[in-house]
This record gives structure tokens, sequence and C-alpha cells, in this order.
């Protein structure tokens, strides 16, 4: 047999790619740091509970089902998944509570009991321009390589651009479908999940909040890291190799050494291993100029007892939206006052997940990355502030936290090689988005490509899935596979 490709990295992206070339027939060998397939998206266990370590919300099932499809499986047949409704419980500073869902008229009706008949009228407004965004983004300008820069810049795509305003800054945006500034964090803080301000964001990523409420938010049973075991259970079906505890060191050419001494000859590189990173360790080229997303504090907490005021997911904002994202993004100064955070008990979903009588409460704080660690003083301020809001939101009692472990920016940092500790990678400022993106081929290296978060088209499990789909058309393009 041939050399094969390689893959540098078992997160989804890599899993993903390995899967599209086993399937063409290709000699596909996947080299994993750590000892677990998935990457961000890998399974935690605390005592009586089990987790999903990152990703939490299965949103746009396209790519999903594409996957499956393109290597003739089909998606029903490996994961079940339920549409999680309500969405989501809000929980604002003043005592608000607010369920998300993507049933409008339902939307509609809880829109006008929380403000007015006005602003229903908007939401359904805001719908209907967020799927006409939605439709024109994807195909123009996240699906896509763009081969010369016409692709990026020809007509049809400034057409679009200028029609749906998606230059235009997202936060201020909003403002055109809400004066309430409740419904203003609700149709925007979505690009949180980027690890992005929306106060930063241009409006075309308020796709994702068309992710939430035009689709809605999945579930598969057994977990989100069930994506992975499949995809990588199948991979290995049509004959990848998945090496776990084989970190590499370096590449040169098709050259791939590890960190063990052992040097393969490869047809071509794929690095899933986040691309600031590699440019920087493993290529030894780094790039200066490169923008970070902010990173996450994480709370994995075996509770022992009900938690009667959560629903699956569940998000708590501060008071001060705005001035909390500025002194994340702008001003790191450490901990905010008052910060948003997110928490996730999917046993309400899959009781499979805790032990009888137990309850798997994971908790995600934005926080910045290691340019500013927090210190152990306001991590203390932050569990502090997380338990007051759980206290406050359900029957919460931390004397009931059987077990519970912190992950925090460093740990992102050592353990899955996330430069910075960034946790969702570069940031998705508009010079860091669609074309401007790093790019799936290397500048540096013929024989080397990326897929996964930090290059095109950016973070999130959908679009790491797209980024494979993207590296497959690239390979081809190139001439390494047929078409
Ligand atoms: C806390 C958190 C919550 C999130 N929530 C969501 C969500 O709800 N929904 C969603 O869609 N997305 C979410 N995301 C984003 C999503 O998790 C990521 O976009 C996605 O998992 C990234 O996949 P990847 O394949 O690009 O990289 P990774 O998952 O980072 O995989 C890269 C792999 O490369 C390996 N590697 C690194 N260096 C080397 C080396 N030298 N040699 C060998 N292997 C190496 C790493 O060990 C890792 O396994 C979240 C992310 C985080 C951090």
């Amino acid at each position: 047999m041939g050399r094969p490709y390689v893959v540098i990295g078992a997160g989804l992206g890599g899993l993903a790619t390995a899967l599209r070339l086993a399937h063409r027939g290709e000699r596909v060998l996947v080299l994993e740091k750590t000892g677990m397939v998935g990457g961000r998206n890998r399974p935690v266990e605390v005592g009586g509970s089990r987790f999903d370590g990152g990703p939490t919300l299965m949103m746009m099932m396209d790519p999903f089902r594409k996957l499956f499809t393109d290597v003739g499986e089909r998606i029903e047949d490996h994961l079940d998944c339920r549409l999680c409704d309500p969405s989501y419980r809000v929980f604002y500073a003043d005592g608000t509570i607010f369920e998300g869902t993507t049933n409008v008229p339902l939307m509609k009706e809880r829109v006008a009991a929380m403000t007015d008949e006005d602003h229903a009228r908007r939401y359904e407004k805001l719908h209907g321009d967020l799927k006409a965004l939605y439709e024109a983004s994807i195909p123009n300008f996240v699906r896509k390589n763009f081969y010369s820069p016409l692709d990026f810049f020809g007509l049809k795509q400034l057409g679009m651009v200028a029609k749906h305003g998606m230059i235009d800054n997202l936060a201020r945006r909003v403002k055109r479908y809400a004066d309430d500034p409740r419904l203003r964090m609700l149709y925007s803080f979505q690009t949180m999940y980027l690890g992005l301000s929306p106060y930063d964001a241009p409006w075309v990523y308020a796709v994702l909040t068309y992710m939430e409420y035009g689709e809605g938010i999945f579930y598969p049973m057994g977990g989100m890291t069930e994506i992975c075991t499949k995809v990588a259970e199948l991979a290995e079906k049509r004959g990848a190799e998945i090496r776990l505890n084989s970190p590499v060191s370096w590449v040169e050419g098709r050259t791939v050494m590890l960190e063990s001494g052992e040097m393969i000859e490869a047809e071509a590189v794929i690095c899933n291993a986040d691309l600031p990173y590699a440019e920087k360790e493993l290529q030894k080229k780094a790039s200066p100029d490169r923008r970070y997303s902010c990173s996450a504090q994480m709370m994995y907490m075996d509770y022992r007892g009900e938690l009667p005021g959560l629903e699956h997911h569940n998000v708590f904002f501060g008071p001060d939206f705005e001035g909390n994202l500025h002194r994340l993004f702008h001003e790191p100064l450490g901990l905010v006052d008052e910060p948003a955070f997110y928490a996730c008990v999917s046993c309400k979903t899959d009781p499979a997940k805790a032990d009888p009588g137990h309850q798997n409460l994971y908790i995600l704080a934005p926080v910045p990355n290691m340019d500013r660690p927090l210190t152990e003083a306001e991590n203390a301020r932050l569990k502090e502030h997380v338990f007051r809001r759980l206290c406050q939101a359900s029957d919460f009692d931390p004397a009931n936290v059987a077990a519970m472990k912190t992950y925090s920016p460093a740990d992102w940092e050592t353990d899955l090689n996330l430069d910075k500790g960034a946790a969702f990678g570069l940031s998705h400022d508009f010079w860091q988005s669609a074309f401007f993106r790093p790019g799936n081929r290397s500048r540096s290296n013929p024989n080397m490509y990326f897929v996964g978060a930090s290059t095109q088209p950016g973070n999130g499990l959908p679009m790491v899935l797209i980024s494979a789909e993207l590296v497959e058309d690239r390979l081809q393009h190139d001439g390494f596979l047929r078409a």
C-alpha cells in the first residue's frame, strides 16, 4: 500500500476527514496526542455524573446529516437526536425568566408577555430576516473554498453582503428588532459560542441565532461525545487506523515526526491540532498578528438531589451585559462583576448521564484567555457568584455538591494544545472571518492542510464538519484525490 494520509489530531475535524478519506479507499492514519478521541468534544466523569466535556448544543443538523450520507450511512441509524424544547431557560439579573422555543407563535406569545405586542411582531420580522441571512450566507461564504479572491469579492457576493447588511455591527443591528435590553441580549448572545462579543461581531454571525430559533437545539442520546465515537467507529470500519497517545512534534514536507522519535512519510498531512499552535509548534512558523477568542472556565459538578428550577440548557445573564463583555474582550482585567454563564444538566433529557438521585451540573463561564489568567481569588469569587445564582434559580444547595472538577484556560492549553488557552481558537472578528480566516492549505508546506475550528469556516461542531468537507474538496482540487 502507498503512503497514508496522516491526520494529526482526533477532534471532530480530524475524525470527519479520516472518515471521508477512508470511505474513498485511501489509507489513513490518525495520530492523537491524548488517550481519547473527540478533542474538545470528549467525555468527563466526576463521581456519579457523566458529562460532555465541551460542546453541549447540537445545532445546524445539515453538516451532521451530510457527513453520514456522504459515506453511505443514515444518521438516524447511529445517533438518536432529540429536539430540546424549550431550547433553554434564561435567567435575567432582574429575576425575569424566559424560555426560548422554535415554535414561532409560542415564542411571539412569550415575547409579548415579557414586553409587548409590538416586540412580538418584530420577533417575526427578525425570524424572517435571519432565515434569509442564513440561506444567503451558508452556501456563499461558509460552505466554500475561496480558490481566488473573486470567489469572495465577486459581484454576486458583494451584492449579498450589501442586501443583508452582513458586515453591519450585530449588537447595533439587533436594536432594530428590540428596544427591550433583555430581548437584545436574547437575540445576540449566541456569538459567545464562538468566543466573540456581539458588540464586535458582524451581523452575519446572527445566523447562530437563527440556528437556535429556526431549526432548534438537538441532543444526541448518550451525549455529544457520541458524535465523535460514531464517526471514529465508521472511519475504523473503513480501514482508518487511529493511534491514541501519539503526540506529533513536527512536520516538514511530507515527513511527520512523533514525540517518540518515529518518522512517518505521508501522502499529505491534514492537521487538526489547532492552527495557531500547529503553525508555531509543528511548523515553527508563528504568525504574530493572530487574535484569539476568550476562554472558558468549567465546573463539572456531581450534584446529589434535584434541581427543579433548571432545564437541560440554562443561560444566566448579569445586570450589565455590554459592560461585562467590553471588560472581558477589551480590558481583560480578570473577572468581571456579575459575569454571565451557562449551565447544562443533560440528565434532564438523558437520565443515564447521572446515577439515580444525582444531577450532572455543568457550568461554562467565559473568562479571559491566558493573556490574563484569573487569580485564585478571582476563581473563588466566580464560584461564589455561580453558586449564588444557582441558589436563586433552583433548590441548589452547595452542601449537595458531592464532587466537582474544574477545568481552566491553562488546562485547555496544556491538555489540548489550544494556544493561549483560547478554548474557541482564533477569534472571529471581521479580519479573521470567511476569506480572511486562515485558509485550509498551509502557506509554507504544499503537502499540509488544516481542518478544524481555527481555519475556514470556523469554530463550532457544524463548522468543523464543513471544514472537513472543504479539505476533501481542496485535496481534490490540488490533485491528491480523484474527482
Ligand atoms: C467549552 C466549550 C463549549 C463548546 N460548546 C459548543 C457547542 O455547544 N456546540 C458546538 O457546536 N460547538 C461548541 N464548542 C466548539 C467545539 O467544541 C469546537 O469547535 C470543536 O470541538 C473543535 O473541533 P476540532 O476538530 O477543530 O479540534 P479539537 O476538538 O480541539 O481537536 C484537536 C485534536 O488535536 C489533538 N492534538 C493537538 N496537538 C496535537 C499533536 N501535537 N499531536 C497529536 N494530536 C494533537 C488534540 O489532543 C485534539 O484531540 C465548544 C467549545 C468549548 C471549548
